[in-house]
């Protein structure tokens, strides 16, 4: 393992979080270091439009923003790595990470590793993803261009979703547990008024439906939760989108974090467990998990270490 320099902070996720704690220590003069992780930029790098970021009256490309996050955290001196941390030690100081075969130690480490989004736990959902089965519509959308779509969930993931795969596939069908839906007023009326979108609900995947080699989706199995009744609609396309799951793994045992996994901070802080160890963004929200929230949390991580390192010396 190579031993790397020391940093005065080092910033664990690139998502929104993870960028605005480096844009602010690196302002505050303490050259942070990003190791950006294995989905650099975060989750909205698999997003289409973001409309709801303030400062962006027509929308942005969620790529597009994260790549102007980047940008603007470079600008005031932040180190960014395209790389993933493998292992924390954070038992004393300095803390030490350990990231594809490079070794680090830091002052203080703010922690933002966002969430994943969640699967149904399917075998046939493991064995096609891939092969017709996705939890991602900007990233395998366009393998479905004139075909049929199934999306799961009734969130705002799942209504942006839908509606953006209407842009290729023949028709989409959006298939809820519920016959309420999650999603905001604003993203369920544009699903139900897309003429290509059919809503069908309060129904269950029983499973996906493949070819015989398990190269392709054919269709699905669902069972009506009211009347028990099962049914099978045909589709070359299976897009989950039920939510997501904080990315805390690496911190199992060492810092606190409530029964899915989302990191616990003071109240009022991102103050975790650890003294020097701080949290923001989706790992620890499962509340808001906004873009600007995360933002929030990443700007108020950056300002409690620079506190907490001055108060240090
Ligand atoms: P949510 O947790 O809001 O919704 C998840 C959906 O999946 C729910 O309808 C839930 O059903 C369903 N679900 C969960 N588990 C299962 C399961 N095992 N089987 C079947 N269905 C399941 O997650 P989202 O990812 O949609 O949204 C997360 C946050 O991100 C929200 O705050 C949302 O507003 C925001 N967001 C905003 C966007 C925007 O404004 N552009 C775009 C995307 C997300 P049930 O309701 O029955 O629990």
């Amino acid at each position: 393992m190579a031993d790397a320099a020391h940093y005065k902070v080092i910033i664990i996720g690139s998502g929104p979080a993870g960028f605005t704690a480096a844009l602010y220590t690196a302002r505050a003069d303490l050259s942070p270091l990003v190791l950006e992780g294995a989905q650099p930029g975060g989750q909205l790098t698999i997003t289409t439009d973001v409309e709801n970021y303030p400062g962006f009256p027509d929308g942005i490309m969620g790529p597009e923003m994260m790549e102007k996050f980047r940008e603007q955290a470079q600008k005031f001196g932040a180190e960014t790595l395209f790389k993933t941390v493998t292992e924390v030690d954070f038992s004393q100081r300095p803390f030490k990470i350990d990231a594809e075969g490079t070794h680090y130690t830091a002052d203080s480490v703010i922690i933002a590793t966002g969430a994943s989004a969640r699967l149904l736990g399917l075998e046939s959902e493991t064995k096609l993803m891939g092969h017709g089965v996705s939890a991602c519509a900007t990233c395998d959308g366009f393998f479905f261009r004139d075909k049929e779509i199934v999306v799961i969930g009734g969130g705002d993931t799942a209504m942006e979703e839908a509606n953006y795969l209407t842009k290729f596939g023949s028709k989409v069908t959006v298939v809820h547990r519920r016959e309420e839906f999650r999603a905001s007023r604003i993203m369920e009326a544009r699903v139900r008024e897309n003429p290509k979108v059919e809503v069908v609900t309060p129904v269950v995947v029983e499973e996906v439906l493949g070819t015989e080699d398990g190269m392709a989706v054919t269709g699905v199995r669902l069972k009506n939760v009211e009347t028990e009744e099962t049914f099978e609609i045909p589709c070359e396309g299976f897009f989950v989108a039920i939510g997501h799951k904080p990315n805390t793994s690496l911190f199992e045992g060492v810092l606190d974090m409530d029964e899915t996994g989302y990191l616990i901070t003071q109240p009022d802080s991102t103050k975790t467990n650890i003294e020097g160890v701080f949290a923001c963004g989706d790992a620890q929200d499962h509340v808001y998990r906004q873009a600007v929230t995360a933002a929030g949390t990443g700007c108020m991580a950056a300002i409690e270490t620079e506190r907490w390192l001055e108060a240090q010396e």
